[in-house]
């Protein structure tokens, strides 16, 4: 499975909910975990592997060793953020190499669906929050660049340039074969 990279229209596709809590599903799920992993993520949503649909996980932990605090979250919605918020570092599998400070309320409740399509509410805050509400994001369509502040956008916009001519040539190359 391969995340995919800025600016893949992928990444701001309409992400469907899901309705069929399917094996398959479950294998899709475990298959982002890996590839989570496998490029040192703390989380990973639907559409970053052009799958868009309403499904991320994430993992405080950070890695296989603590797979106790995997979350998978299907058809999540945010019942109530806090009012209060809070700057903190910020990357995203689909941006490499770029990291920024960006503003998010420090907790926020959750309803969403397990892989089995149980009901279940979290009450998540500080760094697991921050990486819900990012992921969260993503099944939005919105990505973290649009969150940045105007001088991180300026600080950024190179590396972004890169991407779009990389993704560019990328596409040249498939419609060749
Ligand atoms: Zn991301």
């Amino acid at each position: 499975m391969d995340i995919l990279q800025y600016p893949d229209p992928r990444l701001r596709a309409p992400n469907a909910p899901i309705v069929e809590f399917t094996p398959e599903l479950a294998k899709i799920s475990a298959a982002m975990f890996e590839a989570m992993y496998r490029t040192d993520g703390v989380g990973l949503a639907g559409p970053q592997v052009g799958i868009n649909l309403k499904l991320l996980v994430f993992n405080p932990g950070g890695d296989s060793a603590s797979s106790e605090t995997e979350v998978v979250l299907c058809n999540p919605k945010i019942v109530s953020r806090s009012r209060e918020t809070e700057s903190g570092e910020e990357g995203c599998l689909s941006f490499p190499e770029i990291n920024a400070q960006v503003v998010r309320p420090i907790t926020s409740i959750v309803e969403a669906q397990d892989i089995e399509g149980n009901g279940i509410t979290l009450e998540l805050e500080g760094w697991a929050s921050r990486i819900f509400q990012h992921e969260y994001d993503h099944l939005d369509g919105i990505l973290f660049i649009d969150r940045m502040s105007s001088p991180d956008k300026t600080r950024i916009r190179p590396i972004l340039n890169e991407l779009i001519a990389e993704f560019r040539v990328d596409l040249a190359g498939t419609s060749r074969n």
